[in-house]
C-alpha cells in the first residue's frame, strides 16, 4: 500500500543518518543485556559520538530506570518523539516512556509489536547519529526480528554470562543470526567474576572463558569480558549509572575496552 510505501521511505531516510546500528540480543534473560546497552552508550557518548539508545523490551523494558529517566516523551506536532537527553549527545527512547500507565501489562500479538518497533524507528528524531543501539528482550523471538527485517545492516552483539546454560542459549541466538542474516559484532561476556568492592581482589565466584572458548567455537569475534561488579546492582536500582564516578574501577574500565572492541 501507499502508506506502507511512505513508511519504509521514512524509514530509510532515518537510517541513512546513523552511521553505526548495533542490536544488544541475549537467548537468556538477566545476562545483562539491558546493562550492557545503558553501559555501550554511555562509553561512546563519553568517548564523544553521538548515541541514540532504543528499548524495545516492550514487556520489560528497563532502560529509562537505569538512567533514572522519568516522565513521557513529548511528540511533536509532526508526530516524531523526541528523546529524553540524558546527555546532549546521548538520546533514550523506551516504550515505557509512551506509556500513561507503566504498571499495566502490555499485551500485544508479534504484528502489533513489529508495527510499533516500526513506528520507533520511523518516528523518533534522532538526527545525526554515529551509533544507535537496540536493546532487545530475551530471546529470539518477534523484536529481535522485527528490528533485523527493519534495519537490515544492523549489527547484533550478544551477550552471555560464564555459566554452561547461559552458554548453550548463546548458541542458539547465533544460530538465529545467521539464520535471518543479521551480521554479528560479536560476543561479549558479562558478570565474569567478581571484583571485591573492597580490596578490588578478583574473585572467580563464576567460571570465566567460557565467552572466549565460544566464540572461536562458533567463529564470531569476542569483544571482551565484563566483571560482575556489585555497585552496577545498586547503580541499576538508583537509576545513576556507576561510570559516571569518577573513580577507577575495573568494571569501568572493561566497559570502555568493550566499547573500543565494538
Ligand atoms: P537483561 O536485560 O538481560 O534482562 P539486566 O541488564 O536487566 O539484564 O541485568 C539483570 C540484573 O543484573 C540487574 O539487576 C543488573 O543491575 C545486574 N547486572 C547486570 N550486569 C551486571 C554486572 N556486570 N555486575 C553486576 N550486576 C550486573
Ligand atoms: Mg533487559
Amino acid at each position: 500500500s501507499k502508506d506502507k510505501k511512505n513508511k519504509d521511505e521514512v524509514i530509510q531516510c532515518k537510517l541513512m543518518r546513523i552511521k553505526h546500528k548495533l542490536i544488544v540480543m541475549s537467548g537468556k534473560g538477566g545476562v545483562g543485556k539491558s546493562s550492557v546497552a545503558t553501559y555501550l552508550s554511555l562509553a561512546l557518548a563519553q568517548k564523544g559520538y553521538q548515541v541514540g539508545l532504543m528499548d524495545v523490551d516492550l514487556h520489560g523494558p528497563s532502560i529509562p530506570k537505569m538512567f533514572g529517566l522519568h516522565g513521557l516523551l513529548n511528540i511533536t506536532p509532526e508526530h516524531e518523539i523526541i528523546p529524553h537527553e540524558y546527555r546532549p549527545n546521548l538520546k533514550v527512547v523506551s516504550i515505557e516512556s509512551m506509556l500513561e500507565d507503566t504498571d499495566s501489562a502490555v499485551i500485544w500479538r508479534g504484528p502489533l509489536k513489529h508495527g510499533v518497533i516500526q513506528q520507533f524507528i520511523a518516528d523518533c528524531k534522532w538526527d545525526d547519529l554515529d551509533f544507535l543501539v537496540v536493546d532487545c528482550p530475551p530471546g529470539t523471538g518477534d523484536e529481535p526480528l522485527s528490528v533485523a527485517k527493519l534495519i537490515p545492516e544492523a549489527q547484533a552483539i550478544i551477550v552471555t554470562t560464564p555459566q554452561e546454560v547461559a552458554l548453550a542459549d548463546v548458541r542458539k541466538s547465533i544460530n538465529f543470526c545467521r539464520k535471518v542474516n543479521i551480521e554479528m559484532a560479536g560476543l561479549v561476556e558479562n558478570m565474569s567474576g567478581l571484583f571485591c568492592p573492597h580490596c578490588n581482589e578478583f574473585i572467580p565466584i563464576f567460571r570465566t572463558g567460557g565467552g572466549r572458548r565460544t566464540s572461536e567455537l562458533m567463529n564470531i569475534p569476542f569483544l571482551g569480558s565484563i566483571p560482575f561488579d556489585p555497585a552496577v546492582v545498586e547503580g541499576g536500582d538508583r537509576g545513576r549509572p556507576v561510570i559516571e564516578d569518577e573513580v577507577e574501577t575495573p568494571f569501568k574500565k572493561a566497559v570502555f575496552e568493550f566499547a573500543d572492541a565494538v
